[in-house]
């Protein structure tokens, strides 16, 4: 696995003023697919997280 990304494709950029994100340079850019599905994931998990906070009823 990658040292720099550790297989994400992306690095953080990290300086005095500012955390930034960018493309592994070992990897080159993530997979569409693979972007795809990540996001969907992510999506799961809001809305795994906001059935969770509208059942304990704000
Ligand atoms: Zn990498």
């Amino acid at each position: 696995m990658c040292n720099l990304c550790g297989g994400t494709h992306v690095v953080h950029e990290i300086n005095s003023f500012s955390i930034g994100f960018t493309t592994c340079p070992e990897c080159g850019p993530e997979p569409k697919e693979q972007f795809r599905a990540r996001m969907d994931e992510l999506q799961r998990r809001i809305e795994i997280v906001e059935t969770q906070l509208e059942s304990k009823g704000a």
